[in-house]
């Protein structure tokens, strides 16, 4: 055996396991231990790494604290920006059930901006809106610009003091299932984890699973996303016969730092913040007339391309400007201190004077696993659960966002989600027996692991992710059509011929971290060639997906979500299906702001 792996096997029997402990996961973990469950929450990261951390902008609740607002409007609002395509109960929960989650919060110790009356500050953001649609609302709670940071600790701290216990820097590498894979009416019992510090693999059995792992924006180029966001969680359930739900919608945030991709948060906009082309004109005045600045992204992102293509970006070059010295120093530097510093050291401008040059930046998954309200993961169109597994924050769909999600929307959904995840897991784990035993279920997992490290020879890794991050960027970007689509349905295929020799060169057991970034590029294969063929398929315009050859959003064939199955034995995805939309009370209408 090669020593990328060590012989032994630990086991260990919890009721609950929680993979990931970003937002979601912790806060279920956190519902989990208030009801007494054993629970397990095993992270690939150190937990107060994970990207909720990196959140910026804040978190939306209709508190009214600064001005009239209801949760009937957030709801309105999240539906209208997601294109009419979220499932109108789950937004009606999600606006609901975010503001005692944020009052819970607050209750935690979170330490929210106030205002002069001691209450939490709200401020602007896009596509949030007074009385369906009349102007910009004051509705994001924040933290300066460190809301994600503050969540993070706040809920980190609680289940520390809760006894949650955590496998930190474990890996989860597969998913077991008893009875048959998903697809097959298999319940998930357990995972396999790979303990990075030595090389070890650790089989969980539990009786109900959640999966937490966030997104995938690695498989972009061009990305805000952190390293680890290789859709570790979507890929492990579609190889066990889950399908993902909606990956054609992948959002492209407007501001990010030329080249690095690295995020400048839309509370500088939601402060008041300019975008300016060439010709020093506020150009969203021609696509947005009345929220301007404060338009959904996706309308943002195809502005910002508009003037690019039109000769209108800064220089005739592929950017444009994000302008916010008007604001003053005092705001800048009191609101905006992390955006501004990040703005300093990665691209060397000071935005109290100067104004900052940004462009479109892969940030967002509106698709993932898809789950009912209960977190429950689906199997099928027909609403069929798998037994014991669940989903919830960005790796899943419940869909609250549609085909376009709102900023501050993906914080509160992590929120609710992942409470209502917890309390679901401690119903199921109290009624059901524990699954039959997991004894050997890594071996396959085993195998894969060591043929990555022991084949003699093969492609490396940083290759093919190179590849299929330039293929997704130019090929499955804010513009589609059907021959770029096409040849990334190919060129994924091709790369996962590739992938199939590809070897690793570090073959220690001690942070083997070239082993773990191979099998992270598989997932990321598989989340590209889920969100390819899906966009390929849909032959309409909503939201994020904006097809070129079909310009206009079509109800009559598309308002539903798309589900896809993972192809046999590697061959490409063909299975398709389409899940009608939940409307409750807002008839689709044309999306104008
Ligand atoms: C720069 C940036 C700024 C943002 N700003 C905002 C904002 O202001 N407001 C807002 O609403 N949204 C914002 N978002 C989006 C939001 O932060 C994310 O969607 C959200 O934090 C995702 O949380 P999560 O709990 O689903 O997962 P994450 O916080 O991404 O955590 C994922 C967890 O899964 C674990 N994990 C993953 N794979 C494995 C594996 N194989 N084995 C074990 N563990 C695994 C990781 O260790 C980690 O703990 C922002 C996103 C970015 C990138």
């Amino acid at each position: 055996m090669s020593s990328a792996l060590r012989a032994e096997v630990g086991q260990i029997d919890v009721d609950a396991i929680v993979v990931g402990a970003g937002g979601a996961g912790l806060w279920a973990a956190l519902e989990l231990a208030r009801e007494g469950i054993p629970t397990a929450v095993l992270t690939k990261l150190y937990p107060t790494r994970s990207h909720t951390g990196a959140a910026q902008g804040g978190v939306c609740a209709a508190l009214g604290n600064v001005e009239e607002d209801h949760w009937e409007w957030h709801m309105f609002d999240t539906i209208k920006g997601g294109d009419y395509l979220a499932d109108q109960d789950a937004a009606e929960v999600l606006a609901r059930e975010a503001i005692p989650a944020v009052i819970e919060l607050e209750r935690m110790g979170l330490p929210f901006n106030r205002t002069p009356d001691g209450k939490i500050d709200q401020r602007r953001f896009g596509g949030h809106t007074r009385n369906y649609g009349e102007g910009p609302v004051r509705r994001s709670c924040y933290a300066a610009d460190r809301t994600g940071h503050m969540i993070l600790q706040t809920l980190y701290q609680q289940c520390i003091k809760a006894g949650v216990k955590f496998y930190d820097e474990y890996h989860v590498v597969d998913l077991v299932f008893d009875g048959g894979e998903a697809d097959k009416g298999g319940r998930c019992s357990g995972v396999v984890g790979y303990k990075i510090a030595d090389g070890t693999l650790h089989v969980f059995r539990a009786k109900a699973v959640l999966l937490a792992t966030g997104g995938y924006g690695r498989a972009w180029r061009v990305t805000s996303n952190a390293h680890s966001l290789t859709g570790d969680g979507m890929a492990l359930a579609w190889r066990h016969g889950v399908p993902l739900q909606d990956m054609e919608f992948y959002q492209f945030h407007p501001t990010g730092i030329v080249g690095t991709g690295i995020l400048l948060s839309e509370a500088a906009r939601g402060e008041g913040g300019y975008l300016i082309n060439d010709a020093g004109q506020r150009f969203m005045e021609s696509y947005a007339p009345k929220l301007m600045e404060l338009a959904p992204r996706d309308m943002i992102s195809r502005a910002i391309y508009q003037e690019i293509r039109a000769g209108r970006g800064i220089g005739g070059k592929d950017y444009i400007h994000l302008d916010v010295r008007h604001l003053g120093r005092k705001v800048i530097e009191e609101k905006l201190p992390d955006i501004t510093e990040l703005a300093r050291i990665y691209q060397g401008v000071e935005p109290i004077s100067e104004p900052v040059p940004v462009q479109p930046t892969a940030h967002y998954a509106m698709g993932g696993v898809p789950t009912n309200l209960e977190t429950e993961v689906l199997a099928d169109a027909r609403g069929n659960v798998v037994p014991g597994l669940f989903a919830a924050g960005e790796v899943a769909c419940v869909s609250v966002h549609g085909a376009n999600r709102l900023g501050t929307n993906s914080l509160v959904d992590l929120l609710v989600f992942g409470k209502r995840a917890g309390i679901r897991m401690a119903q199921i784990c109290k009624s059901t027996p524990q699954p039959g035993s997991v004894q050997g279920a890594e071996r396959a997992v085993r195998d894969e692991l060591l043929a990555l490290s022991t084949r003699p020879s093969g492609v490396r890794p940083a290759e093919i992710r190179r590849e299929l991050a330039a293929l997704m960027m130019d090929n499955v970007g804010v513009y589609r059509d059907e021959a770029l689509l096409g040849a990334a349905v190919k060129g994924i295929a091709k790369l996962k011929g590739e992938y199939a020799n590809v070897r690793v060169e570090d073959t220690g057991s001690v942070f083997n971290t070239d082993l773990l970034e191979a099998r992270e590029l598989g997932y990321l294969l598989d989340t590209a060639e889920a969100t390819a063929v899906s966009a390929y398929a849909r032959t309409e315009s909503r939201g994020a997906h904006s097809r070129e050859d079909f310009p206009e959003r079509n109800d009559a064939k598309f308002l539903a979500h798309t589900l896809v199955w993972q192809g046999s034995d590697g061959a490409p995805a063909t299975k398709l299906d389409y899940k009608l939309v939940t409307i409750t009370k807002f008839e689709p209408k044309a999306r104008v702001y």
